[in-house]
């Protein structure tokens, strides 16, 4: 009997040798805005790429295969993502979701609240009382982060999935942070899972992209009706891109993880550190569930200065191989100061109550050689120790 083929040969694989004709084995790209009627009433396939689009759909097809889907729908950011999903809500629906949750998710929900009588409900997915809470409310929709940003905290997507079902409602994952290589949604449950493509699936900072994949083809295809409808699908060239970048999904994976792995190791129990977050730490608060629900412990690392923002400052001048910038899960590796960053469109005390302070960094860690991203990163924490140990 043969083995089903695994996930990291599918990546490789998806969509090459397709082109009959030509037999380009790199799927050709398809940019035509437009495509013909055979006669009128009578189109193809295809009749314009808003509503669908050969080279998108290959993106979405591969997608959909790795994260166990009936179908998928590839939108032009993570937000257009986001957007589609909240879109099956209505006036009065109650959505439920993380406090800490991607700033951008945070605010977009803020602002339906306010514009379309969607109410929103926020609550600490970590925590018994957050559970107690949604399960009252009789929710629409539950919505999940896991692991969150900035903090790494890991969400129990089985918990979350058994108060969707409860309730009646869809559960939606936004599973941006690991991606299908180090965590599937849909196998433990979920119904939706959502990406910024522009992270690890695409991993090269090169096109910012979203997609949303169902468990249910009914469900795609109101996601679809919905994408299109708004007008938020994706462009061809970004999908092809997108596909390029999913091809090496699984060698990159590895050795974002592998170097992840090292600079924890590396920076563990620094004198300049408050706090280290990893998910692969014993004591991390979410390490029986990370270690139960994915495959891989990710290879963001959320640094805890001591010093505060002095020692951000001191930390920051003088990197060599880490680039401040937002984003995360490219090759080359990056930090961001939430607080004035990725979280800055939330206010104080929202921002607050979420744990991000001034002295937060968040690595993203990439697939450079592991001993120079150690060399710079010791040397930074040396640079915020020092600070700390200077009169103000
Ligand atoms: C980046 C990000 C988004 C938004 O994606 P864009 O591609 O920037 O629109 C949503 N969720 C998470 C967890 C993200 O990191």
């Amino acid at each position: 009997m043969s083995r089903p083929v695994a996930w990291g040969t599918r990546a490789v694989r998806a969509g090459i040798d397709s082109d009959r004709q030509h037999r380009a084995v790199v799927p050709p790209i398809h940019l035509s805005a437009n495509f013909s009627f055979g006669a009128p009433g009578e189109p193809g396939r295809y009749d314009y790429t808003r509503s669908g689009n050969p080279t998108r759909d290959q993106l979405a097809e591969a997608l959909s295969d790795l994260e166990g889907g009936a179908g998928g729908v590839v939108t032009s950011s993570g937000m257009a993502a986001v957007t589609t999903v909240l879109f099956q809500c209505g006036p009065g629906d109650l959505v439920v979701a993380p406090h800490d949750c991607y700033g951008g998710t945070h605010r977009l929900l803020r602002a339906l609240e306010k514009r379309t009588g969607v109410r929103v409900l926020f609550v600490d997915q970590g925590s018994e009382a957050g559970l107690v809470a949604a399960r009252a409310a009789r929710p629409r929709l539950v919505w999940v982060e896991t692991p969150s940003n900035p903090l790494l905290r890991v969400v129990d997507i089985r918990a979350w999935v058994g108060v969707a079902r409860e309730a009646g409602a869809l559960c939606a994952v936004d599973n941006t942070f690991l991606s299908p290589a180090f965590q599937r949604p849909l196998e433990l449950g979920a119904d939706v899972v959502v990406h910024s493509t522009t992270k690890f699936v695409n991993g090269h900072s090169d096109v910012v992209g979203g997609a949303v994949i169902a468990q249910d083809a009914v469900l795609v295809e109101q996601l679809a009706w919905w994408a299109n409808c708004l007008g938020v699908t994706g462009a061809p060239f970004d999908a092809w891109l997108t596909l390029r970048g999913l091809r090496t999904l699984r060698a990159r994976s590895r050795a974002h993880e592998e170097n992840a792995l090292h600079l924890v190791d590396a920076a563990l129990g620094h004198p300049a550190l408050a706090a280290l977050h990893h998910p692969s730490l014993p004591g991390h608060p979410g390490h029986e569930v990370a270690a139960r629900q994915q495959d891989g412990w990710g290879s963001l690392i959320t640094l805890d200065l001591e010093g505060g923002r002095r020692a951000v400052d001191a930390f920051l001048t003088g990197l060599r191989h880490f680039t401040l910038a937002e984003s995360l899960g490219g090759v080359e590796s990056l930090v961001a100061h939430p607080a004035s960053m990725t979280h800055a469109s939330m206010d104080e005390p929202a921002r607050l109550a979420a744990g991000v302070h001034e002295g937060l960094l968040r690595l993203s860690v990439g697939i450079e050689d592991p001993k120079d991203l150690e060399q710079d990163l010791v040397a930074a924490l040396c640079r915020a120790e020092e600070v700390v140990c200077q009169p103000v």
